[in-house]
């Protein structure tokens, strides 16, 4: 009979645990100090329509693969939409569309690339030239990657309107301070390796819907002691041994194990101060730094684009989402901002007005459209940054305190902050906590084959 388990953590990391380890007879109690689901994945209820709005549109790639099988485990993957085409516009207003064609990979997107009408014939060759080196690069080896891409000869048109346009949006972070190891697995196992590895899927609804309801019925189902509202103060910790959590509300709950998915500087709160300077692994958690995302919601009285969405190219922004508003008469539109460090200290309207500046200089925008409202979020903590040798500062998901185990997209996952990181965490700490019971259980799905 497996034990108790109280998880700290309600994001996708403590998620995807709960998931995976309820149906082997764990009794599990989720402590997570919000009133919703899903952690950085939510949403937050405009006052104007009483409609929730997600903090920030989030996608995910077929190359997802413990993310698509946590939502299908959980019967939510009805609520993703498979989006097979991308359109890539340029401050001229000019787009190419990306999609997989008939060819196997890693050729599929070849027709696609070789019909961009924003690199040159020369940027593509030697785009070309530098993917097959990627591809041929050590997975492990984690140079400056735009060291790398300067040995490889790329220019500055091909840097800027290729490889840091996919990669700002893929690691949300500069391309100056991106590692070889990330970019890689972006390019290589994300997009050429496999013809669905690049297929986009988008929430058909709000990130509170598609981790709420359902969600919350299959925790119940699976007898799963949800509490919401439930911040954790203090993880109790005695030579070497976890006890107990403090709750904020004075409360203390006890367990056989437990799981801590709150992400790092949270982590670090929770443990005492001591523990925190005892272990190498905990220390070694400070280093890790953080790269912000700003999202720009805007609602206008009429459409801007006939566009699903748009890749944008030369600005500051990188994704127009056109989404649905749900009130009668209203436009939604939502722009993201990653790795949005140079906007620090501007301020909600001097971004608002740089985002409109740039959509107006390339969109058809009737002269008549008006602004109804808008909202300028910028979570500053919103990943991880995927510095050049980030990993020696991730911790495994065994923790060197006895009973305590970790999750979150922070820990070793071998993936970037996303989603599916943070599904890998929570299923690589399940089968750590399945072995502590002798047990051998995979939990982590196959790459796509
Ligand atoms: C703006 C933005 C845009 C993003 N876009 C994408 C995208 O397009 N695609 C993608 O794949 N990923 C995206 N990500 C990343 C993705 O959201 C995260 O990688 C993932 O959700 C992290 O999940 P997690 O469970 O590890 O952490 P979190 O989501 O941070 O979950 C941790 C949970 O712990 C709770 N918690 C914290 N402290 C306590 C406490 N003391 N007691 C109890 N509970 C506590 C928090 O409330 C939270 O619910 C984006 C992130 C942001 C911020």
């Amino acid at each position: 009979m497996s034990g108790r388990l109280l998880i700290i953590g309600g994001g996708l990391a403590g998620l995807a645990a709960a998931t995976a380890l309820a149906p082997r007879g764990w009794r599990i109690t989720l402590v997570e100090a919000r009133s919703q689901l899903g952690g950085r994945a939510s949403s937050f209820t405009d006052p104007n329509s009483g409609q929730a709005v997600d903090l920030c549109q989030h996608v995910s790639m077929g190359c997802c693969t413990n993310f698509t099988h946590f939502c299908e485990q959980v019967g939510i993957a009805h609520l993703l939409e498979r989006v097979t085409t991308l359109y890539f516009m340029t401050a001229d207003g000019r787009v190419s569309q990306w999609r997989a064609d008939g060819l196997p990979a890693p050729w599929h997107l070849i027709r696609s690339f070789l019909r961009a009408h924003f690199l040159s014939r020369s940027d593509k060759l030697s785009i070309g030239w530098a993917l097959a080196a990627l591809e041929r690069f050590s997975p492990q080896s984690d140079p400056p990657f735009m060291e790398w891409l300067e040995e490889q000869g790329q220019q500055r048109t091909s840097i800027n309107c290729f490889w840091n346009v996919i990669l700002v949006s893929a690691l949300n972070e500069g391309i100056e301070q991106i590692g070889l190891k990330y970019a890689r697995k972006v390019f290589v196992e994300g997009l050429m390796k496999h013809r669905e590895g690049g297929v986009v899927y988008l929430p058909k609804v709000p990130l509170s819907e598609l981790y709420g309801k359902e969600m919350q019925a299959w925790l119940k189902d699976h007898h799963i002691d949800l509490r919401l509202d439930c911040p954790a103060r203090q993880l109790l910790i005695e030579n070497a041994v976890i006890h107990g959590v403090q709750l904020r509300g004075g409360e203390t709950l006890e367990a056989d194990l437990y799981l801590a998915a709150v992400p790092f500087y949270r982590l670090l709160d929770l443990l005492p101060s001591e523990v925190v300077q005892q272990y190498p692994v905990f220390t070694r958690m400070q280093l890790l730094k953080t790269s912000p995302i700003t999202s720009v919601h805007m609602w206008f009285d009429r459409p801007i684009t006939t566009y699903p969405h748009l890749v944008l190219l030369e600005g500051i922004s990188q994704w127009l989402f056109h989404r649905p508003s749900g009130v009668a008469g209203e436009h939604y539109y939502q722009v993201v901002i990653s790795a949005a460090r140079d906007l620090r200290g501007w301020g909600g309207e001097r971004i608002l007005a740089a985002v409109l500046e740039g959509l107006q200089a390339r969109l058809p925008i009737p002269a008549e459209a008006k602004l109804l409202r808008s909202r300028v979020i910028t979570e500053p903590h919103a990943t991880f940054s995927v510095e050049p040798g980030v990993d020696r500062w991730r911790p495994d998901q065994r923790s060197p305190i006895a009973g305590l185990y970790l999750a979150g997209d922070w820990t070793a996952t071998g993936w970037p902050a996303t989603m599916e990181g943070a599904v890998r965490s929570g299923y690589l700490a399940a089968e750590a906590i399945m072995q502590s019971e002798g047990m051998r259980v995979r939990f982590l799905q196959p790459d796509l084959a």
